[in-house]
């Protein structure tokens, strides 16, 4: 496997990344995962519009989006595959331990791995851990995710592919690593930004393509909303069929079908050269 390490490629078998970079140490990174089908990136420029967002928002010198640009277009022509997901990490470089930075700046690595089409519906849980809407990190897309992969643990150990959080004030935010939307009354619902959930560019496309209102939601509308979905870069629109013990028999539900629908149709033309 090719990745892209010190402004080229190398083997990812061989590369080396210092055991004193940030990343590593104190979680010190941004992060992007961006699809890529048949070798072509999707969305790719709204992805590093959020990874430069991401760098500002962290006080990290801000990426060559020109050097990340011709990484990922390297790494997907040195890896054919179908469908892939490319992960975009950029750290603050190696450096003291301790949490101030050293001085010979970031780090960027480019990789890619297979990807496959998720299935239409899947089960969620919802966790008793908050997500922060006023912290330093919140809406960035940052490596700090152990959160995440703790609660996506515990929704594995259920049986289910997703955890839902609520903010600290109780309102529906998001999952771990996607977006979350509801039906009510027929109409499609998605916590807004300041909930404290990540903008995800699939949630930005599905509200404009959809229509989906951004709403305040108490995480009890789960236990009521006809219909629920999930959105993110790797699932594209999934359907819920279980919140907990919650079933939603028949999911994805024609809303969701809907949206699913509208999304494969528009997507297709979203993909960057
Ligand atoms: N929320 C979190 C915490 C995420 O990590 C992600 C994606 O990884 C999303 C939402 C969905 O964002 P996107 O649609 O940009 O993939």
């Amino acid at each position: 496997m090719k990745i892209w390490l010190d402004g080229g490629l190398q083997d990812s078998e061989t590369a080396r990344v210092s055991v004193f970079d940030h990343g590593l140490t104190v979680g010190d990174g941004i992060f992007e995962t961006v699809k890529a089908a048949e070798g072509r990136p999707f969305a790719l420029t709204r992805h590093l519009d959020r990874l430069a967002r991401s760098a500002r928002g962290l006080g990290l010198p801000e990426p060559d989006l020109d050097e990340v640009r011709r990484a990922c277009a390297a790494v997907l022509d040195a890896n054919p595959m179908p469908l892939g997901r490319l992960r975009i990490t950029y750290t603050g470089g190696y450096g003291p331990l301790g949490s101030d930075r050293g001085e010979k700046g970031p780090t960027l690595v480019v990789a890619v791995g297979e990807s496959a089409r998720r299935p239409d519906s899947t089960a969620v849980i919802t966790v008793p851990w908050t997500r922060n809407e006023r912290g330093a990190l919140t809406g960035l897309k940052t490596t700090s995710y152990a959160e995440n992969v703790v609660a996506l643990a515990r929704a594995r150990e259920q049986g289910a592919s997703e955890a839902l959080f609520a903010n600290t004030v109780g309102r529906l935010c998001e999952g771990t690593g996607s977006n979350v939307f509801v039906v009510l009354d027929g109409e499609i619902h998605t916590p807004p930004v300041d909930s404290g959930c990540l903008a995800g560019i699939t949630r930005a496309l599905t509200v404009e393509w959809t229509g989906a209102k951004e709403t305040d939601l108490p995480l009890d509308v789960l236990d009521s909303a006809e219909e629920v979905f999930l959105t993110s870069t790797l699932r594209d629109v999934q359907g819920v069929h279980r919140v907990d013990s919650r079933e939603l028999p028949g999911a994805p539900g024609p809303v969701t079908a809907k949206a699913m629908r509208l999304f494969d149709e528009q997507a297709g033309d979203d993909l960057d050269p």
